[in-house]
């Protein structure tokens, strides 16, 4: 049975993420900003809040923590790095733990850059990924605590090795400021080209509050495939060219 995955919009341009195991119907979110729309979502589908998986350390991605443990009861997961500075921390992990929802199994990615204790969730199964602020569709996070060395091997090693067809789901709506910046980076690029004009389309219909988002202006989920046919920042041939458009993309 399947892996639900329902896209939740927070603060003015993140996203959480309910996962529902269809076969048990316990549930766990991903990075909730804010508890709201999420306790809305949980008592429309009647599921069961068992965990809250956190990909790193900042508010627009915890902020919900403490008041959904003091709602449910539920443990908090995150890198063991993350300890002293994720709201409501109880359940360290590692590269290479599994953590399961329900039926369904994900593997931790240690994948530092943005913070230090970066981690994404992988459900081979259910073939999707929560990847935080490392990648995102058409781009990347910023570099706050690690180095382009860093970053090059979670992007371009770790994840670049995801089978193509796993979902992305990464921890903001940016998808159309990245590609407005990748298509300077790769003007050559068609598929890129192509990917930047379907975005805006989808973008065009965007509600004016992003808490109302409907699917239908999402440009989330990419796939790894499509990140790697068209996303600069996982087709840099090496960290220092990581580095420089990253700079690039800081300043853009
Ligand atoms: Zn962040
Ligand atoms: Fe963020």
């Amino acid at each position: 049975m399947a892996l639900q995955i329902d896209r939740i919009p927070n603060l003015g341009d993140n996203y959480s993420y309910l996962l529902v195991c269809q076969a048990t119907g316990e549930a766990a979110v991903v990075d909730p900003a804010e508890a709201d729309p999420l306790v809305g979502r949980l008592e429309a589908c009647g599921a069961k809040l068992t965990k809250i998986l956190n990909t790193h350390h900042h508010l627009d991605h915890c902020g919900a923590n403490a008041s959904l443990v003091e709602r449910y009861d539920v443990p908090v997961y995150a890198h063991h790095s993350d300890a002293g500075r994720v709201p409501g921390f109880s359940h360290a992990v590692d590269d290479g733990d599994l953590v399961s929802v329900g039926q369904q199994a994900a593997r931790v990615l240690h994948i530092p850059a943005h913070t230090m204790g970066h981690i994404a969730y992988v459900f081979e199964e259910a073939q999707a990924l929560f990847c935080g602020d490392m990648l995102f569709a058409g781009g990347c996070g910023r570099i706050f605590e690690g180095d382009a060395r860093m970053m090059y091997a979670a992007l371009c090693e770790k994840l670049a090795a995801l089978p193509d067809d796993t979902r992305v789901y990464c921890g903001h709506e940016y998808t159309e400021s990245n590609l407005a910046f990748a298509v300077t980076v790769e003007p050559g690029n068609e598929r890129l080209q192509q990917r930047y004009k379907r975005v805006q389309e989808i973008r065009a219909r965007a509600a004016a509050d992003w808490h109302d988002a409907k699917p239908d202006e999402m440009t989330i989920p990419s796939s790894i495939g499509e990140e790697k046919a068209t996303n600069p920042f996982m087709r840099a041939p090496d960290a220092d060219e990581l580095g420089r458009i990253r700079s690039l993309k800081d300043a853009f």
